[in-house]
């Protein structure tokens, strides 16, 4: 955005219509930092961390009912001092709500008094520019319904201390122009550039969703990004997939009752997303509390085919989803976006077929030249149906290839000494897969397609509505687009592993005349071992930070929404 942007000084018309009023605590937030409001008011983006619960927490306890603030006209006749809390107010001309948190009126002046958590800030005005200016506009609020205000207050619970704020000029006219610049970015439609470098990034509670430092180091800053919006994963996913398990709720844990692995229970904290597989029962308890903390619950068939997902309200940012259908429809933007998509996807594979290549010298040549020379194609084409083709044959081409980068250790006793027999793989075939490699890669792709359906929703985004995948009844076609560089180095890479060391041997599938499947026990070491992939920590390489590949593909769809919003030009894939 050209900063011209914030050098606007009109002041903003008064509201009309059904243009909503803005809570004076988005002020705040936008004198902290213009883009964190336009996050949290014009995208509803909002994360919970501990800050913001202690926060909410101050708050409820002022929050209590009590009796009104008299009326302007009686205030100066009560002899004694009223303090009224929670009091809401709301101005049109301002554009502005705001609940006061107490106002005490005393001597025919109120003043109104904001409850901040921690301790009092030493800084030359007594507090931070972001809380001033938020008291300031109550007493503006209160001033517009003929109210008499000197000053107001800021109350810091840790430390005890009352502040002072001086509700001068130049404090009345910061406010003004705050909210004022507020409203006409939020009516611009245009999000505020991250800050750079700033100390206030660490601390901000949007920084996994805003990626400040890697805004900027993709719009060319040479700062190496900070890995601030990448925290530990706290909360990983619980999969369930022992058959006639029970998933209940007991207080604030989640209990399974599992005939074939006795019964566990994990805390509700401590999970990202619940994944069932097969005849598992959930009750509407657990389901509920799931719901409530928004933490998404999929389910499979038995074989891991996935079949759909139950969520809470989910992510309220309808502005990411109306840029994701409008690109959809830009047959330009999509094909830019399937080129970068299908090149990254080609150089995954030679990346894997490089590292782990087991035959001759030559034929590994001639491979990676043909993957090279697809690579190429895919990144000049200006045809989709051409893309789908050169995508295609690059797949053959790898698959035909794949077979010599699978090594099952000799001392396997379970394959009788044959060797590579088992996993012999010739070509790659499903629905349904007939060879225990190709069941894995089956297996291996749903589970990938289901942890991007989860995360892509969880950014907001629609993984129905794809830009290179057609969109088809149930298909997840985002989240198949998003998949395509990590097929590679996240679902083949996991075959080749349990495969490699030994992790399954041929007595953990079984075959018939619908085909090959993995035994329960199988299964559940196969997933297992997945879900490891996606806990492997790897560099990022365009930001040089190191992260697990859980949180990579969080930043990834981070990434993709803020391409579609037109933060970045092009999306850049893995
Ligand atoms: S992370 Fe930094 S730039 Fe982004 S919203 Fe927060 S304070 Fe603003």
């Amino acid at each position: 955005m050209s900063s011209a942007q914030f050098d606007l000084h009109l002041p903003a018309p008064p509201v009309t219509g059904d243009i909503p009023l803005v809570p004076a605590r988005m002020v705040n937030e936008f004198v902290y930092c213009p883009r964190l409001a336009y996050l949290m008011w014009a995208q509803s983006e909002w994360a919970e961390t501990g800050d913001t619960v202690e926060g909410r927490r101050v708050h409820t306890r002022v929050d209590r009912s009590n009796p009104p603030l008299p009326a302007p006209e009686d205030v100066e006749a009560k002899p004694d001092k009223i303090v009224s809390r929670a009091l809401a107010l709301s101005s049109e001309r301002l554009g502005v709500i705001a609940k006061i948190d107490i106002a005490e009126a005393e001597d025919g002046m109120v003043t109104p008094v904001d409850y901040k958590r921690g301790r009092r800030p030493h800084v030359a005005r007594g507090a931070y520019e972001p809380e001033r200016v938020q008291v300031c506009l109550q007493a503006l609020l209160l001033e517009e319904h003929g109210y008499r205000v000197d000053e107001g207050a800021l109350w810091y619970v840790e430390s005890r201390e009352r502040v002072r704020v001086v509700l001068d000029e130049e404090l009345r006219r910061a406010t003004q122009e705050a909210v004022s610049r507020l409203r006409l970015t939020v009516a611009n439609g245009r999000i505020p550039p991250p800050l750079r470098d700033s100390p206030k990034c660490p601390r901000c509670a949007l920084v996994s969703i805003c990626l400040p430092d890697e805004m900027n180091a993709l719009g060319g800053s040479d700062l190496a990004p900070r890995p601030i919006a990448v925290p530990a994963d706290e909360a990983l996913p619980l999969v369930v997939q022992s058959q006639r398990a029970r998933v209940s709720k007991e207080g604030d844990t989640l209990k399974i009752a599992d005939e074939e692995q006795g019964d566990t229970t994990v805390r509700l904290i401590e999970v990202s997303d619940v994944a069932l597989f097969g005849n598992v029962a959930i009750t509407s308890p657990a389901l509920t509390a799931l719901m409530e903390r928004e933490i998404p619950v999929t389910f499979h068939s038995h074989g891991g085919w996935f079949r759909g997902m139950a969520h809470g309200l989910g992510n309220r940012n309808a502005e990411v989803r109306t840029a994701q259908y409008r690109v959809s429809f830009d047959d330009g933007a999509c094909l830019r976006f399937a080129r970068d998509l299908v090149s990254a996807k080609i150089f995954n594979q030679r990346t894997i077929l490089r590292r782990n290549w087991r035959g001759d010298r030559d034929t590994r040549k001639e491979t990676l030249d043909r993957l090279g020379a697809a690579r190429r194609s895919a990144s000049r084409t200006s045809v989709l149906a051409e893309l789908r083709g050169i995508e295609g044959d690059a797949a053959a081409v790898y698959f035909r290839a794949f077979a010599r980068l699978l090594t099952p250790p000799e001392t396997d006793s379970s394959n009788d000494g044959v060797g590579l027999s088992p996993f012999r793989f010739e070509t790659r075939n499903r629905r349904p897969p007939t060879d225990p490699v190709n069941a894995m890669l089956s297996l291996a792709y749903a589970m990938l397609a289901r942890h991007l359906t989860v995360t892509l929703a969880s950014v907001g985004l629609d993984p129905y509505r794809g830009l290179f995948h057609a969109p088809r009844h149930g298909r997840p076609a985002l989240a198949l687009d998003l998949m395509e560089p990590f097929r590679p180095i996240i679902a083949d890479s996991v075959v080749l592993a349990a495969v490699n060391t030994g992790e399954v041997s041929a007595s953990d599938f079984v075959s018939g005349a619908t085909g090959t499947a993995l035994t329960p026990a199988g299964r559940r070491r196969f997933v297992s071992a997945f879900e490891r992939r996606l806990s492997q920590e790897t560099t990022h390489p365009l930001f040089g930070y190191r992260l697990s590949m859980r949180r990579l593909l969080t930043v990834q769809a981070r990434l993709l929404s803020r391409h579609l919003l037109g933060e970045l030009p092009t999306c850049p894939h893995y």
